[in-house]
């Protein structure tokens, strides 16, 4: 059975890293009919922040991926907190205690301060040598004055070697680790520790995360062998950097999970091009549904270096996305972007079938949902920001445009139906009998509609718009003209 976790530690916002991940913890799950289960890594009470773990069950739940078992849910291996678990670890740290695989340490930060200097004086690597070891007796009674006592766990001197699903064979030469600490002195273990025992309790099969952790995962094997437990597939996936291949951060563009959705990404695109971050289908299909990645998602194409962050490629397949998207939903999408208020930055727009006539026209040109507020602005508000420049095209003369724009009201007076074809066909004609090219009629005619050099098909707006608004943009053009 293929059980899988995503354990996140909330200590901050859920980044594209972290999200990638859980995606492919989720991933093969799906694809292997296993269990995918989130598991809340909040030991670290310093660092703990309740806000970020509701920020990480808020973005994989936007992204769709549900988990099977988890905090809320529960599951046959609850609780799903470690902050929860806190006897258990005791059990198992006393068993490291009992067979002489860890011990009480009762080292003072100035001890631990003076072997470093010690070290570095001899030019020698920073590991601790255990010299503060004590007895449980001595570890009680120092407990028992308030002195802090630490349990380290005791690196066997051997060489460690271990599977990756990725890399293949991994050894490491136990010198390069020291004792470390298992159990901190307020009693709560350290993600070393705990996060082994839960992976082993929970029947973890398959560890799947990022590759920073690849250095640790020998301290994690020595301790699967001390504890008797046995070794989880580990799964390694590539890191991400920025384009200039350096650790990717927020220069990068990359941003938290939750600003793409507010930015007006769609969670299947942002999930589609996280998934190839890493990950290949075989071939170069790029856009994939869900049931296709998951169809298609093995470990054998997880790819063994670095992947690398374009918010650009993001972009354009959000774009992709959205023109390919069902109308209906799209509308709804759309509409719950305009009908927010002004101050939220939607339109304060509460007529749906209106916004539904113009969806066709913006789809296009869309590159995320937000964008809609901006697109359709002109359609809604007369307060257009003309650049007077802009209404003169050049090569003719400002008389000749003014007497074009009187035209086409005059032209606009008379037609009854505005229907786009008609309109352009009357419109050409126009051009043509007043000795201008149609762009010199076409651009200044955009300009007072929209404000805007580039808008939705020049008579497809003039027909939302509606005859009134047009004439009524287009004389004001002419007085803005008249008065250059
Ligand atoms: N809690 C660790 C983190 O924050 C989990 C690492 C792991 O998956 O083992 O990433």
């Amino acid at each position: 059975m293929v059980r899988v976790r995503f354990a996140p530690s909330p200590t901050g916002d859920m980044h594209i890293g972290g999200l990638r991940t859980a995606i492919f913890d989720w991933l093969f799950a799906k694809a292997n009919n296993g269990k995918f289960i989130l598991r809340i890594e909040d030991t670290d009470r310093a660092r703990y922040d309740k806000e970020s773990e509701i920020t990480i069950i808020e973005s994989l739940k936007w992204l769709g991926l549900q988990w099977d078992e988890g905090p809320d849910i529960g599951g046959p291996f609850e609780p799903y907190r470690q902050s929860e678990r806190k006897n258990i670890y005791k059990t198992e740290v006393q068993k490291l205690i009992n067979n002489n695989s860890a011990y009480y340490d009762g080292a003072t930060p100035e001890e631990l301060q003076s072997l470093r200097e010690e070290q570095v004086r001899n030019k020698i690597p920073p590991r601790y040598d255990g010299r503060g070891e004590i007895t449980e007796k001595e570890a009680l009674a120092r407990k028992q004055v308030g002195k802090q006592v630490v349990i380290r766990f005791r690196v066997p001197k051997e060489q460690i070697e271990f599977f990756d699903e990725i890399r293949g064979k991994v050894n490491f030469d136990h010198k390069e680790i020291d004792d470390f600490i298992i159990l901190k002195s307020d009693e709560m273990p350290t993600y070393h520790f705990a996060h082994v025992i839960d992976d082993h309790k929970m029947k973890i099969s398959h560890v799947i995360r990022g590759e920073e952790w690849i250095s640790s995962t020998p301290r994690h094997v020595l301790l699967h062998k001390a504890l008797g437990y046995e070794l989880p597939k580990y799964v390694h996936v590539p890191l991400i950097l920025g384009k200039d291949k350096s650790k990717l951060s927020k220069r990068h563009g990359a941003e938290s999970a939750l600003s793409y959705k507010d930015k007006g990404y769609l969670p299947e695109a942002l999930l589609n091009f996280l998934a190839l971050l890493g990950w290949s289908p075989g071939d170069n299909t790029e856009i994939m549904s869900i049931k296709e990645i998951i169809k298609k998602f093995s470990v054998e194409r997880i790819l063994d270096h670095a992947a690398v962050f374009d918010p650009e490629k993001l972009e354009w397949m959000n774009a992709s996305y959205i023109r390919n998207m069902d109308s209906t939903k799209l509308n709804e999408i759309i509409f719950k972007q305009v009908s927010k208020p002004i101050e939220n930055q939607g339109l304060g727009i509460n007529d749906k079938t209106q916004i539904e006539k113009l969806t066709p026209l913006i789809r296009e040109r869309l590159k995320n949902i937000k964008d809609a507020s901006y697109l359709l602005n002109y359609f809604f508000y007369d307060n257009l920001e003309i650049n007077s420049d802009q209404l003169l095209p050049k090569n003719t003369s400002k008389e000749n445009i003014i007497i074009g724009l009187q035209k086409s009201t005059e032209l606009l007076q008379g037609i009854e139906n505005l229907e786009p074809e008609i309109l352009e066909g009357k419109f050409r004609a126009l051009a043509d009998n007043l000795g201008l090219k149609a762009g010199q009629l076409f651009f200044p005619i955009r300009i007072a509609l929209t404000g805007r050099k580039e808008s939705p098909p020049l008579f497809h707006t003039m027909e939302a718009l509606g005859k009134e608004k047009s004439i009524e943009r287009i004389d004001k053009a002419i007085k803005i003209i008249e008065r250059m």
